[in-house]
C-alpha cells in the first residue's frame, strides 16, 4: 500500500485518502508558445522506470496538493514536499542520489 506523508498537515495518508495529479514540475506553455510547445505541455509526460516526481492531493484530509518523489519500480518513497516548490528540495535530491547513484531527471541532477 502506498503511504505518503502530507507536508501540509503532517498526516501519513494511505492511497485511499489521496488523489493522484500526474507528473510534477510540468512547465506551462506561455501565451506565445509554438503549437509544438503547447502540445508537449498538454500531452507529453515522463514515464520513467525509477524515480518519478508526482503531484498528489490529500483529498480525504486537508485537501492540499503536494509533490512526492517515488520509485515506480520498488514503490519506495523518497519524500514529499509542498506543491508551491518549483524544484525538489536539495535534501530530497541528496537522498535520491544516495539511494540511486548516477540518477538524474530533467534539470534535477
Ligand atoms: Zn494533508
Amino acid at each position: 500500500m502506498l503511504i505518503l506523508t502530507c507536508p501540509a498537515c503532517g498526516i501519513a495518508a494511505d492511497e485511499t485518502e489521496l488523489h493522484p495529479g500526474g507528473e510534477a514540475h510540468v512547465a506551462r506553455a506561455g501565451p506565445h508558445a509554438s503549437e509544438e510547445a503547447f502540445s508537449d505541455y498538454l500531452f507529453s509526460r515522463e514515464n520513467p522506470r525509477g524515480v518519478h516526481f508526482e503531484r498528489w492531493r490529500h483529498a480525504m484530509g486537508c485537501g492540499k496538493w503536494f509533490h512526492a518523489a517515488r520509485c515506480t519500480v520498488t514503490l519506495e518513497i523518497f519524500g514529499t514536499y509542498r506543491a508551491d516548490c518549483t524544484a525538489p528540495p536539495e535534501a530530497l535530491l541528496e537522498r535520491i542520489r544516495a539511494a540511486r547513484p548516477g540518477w538524474s531527471w530533467r534539470d534535477f541532477k
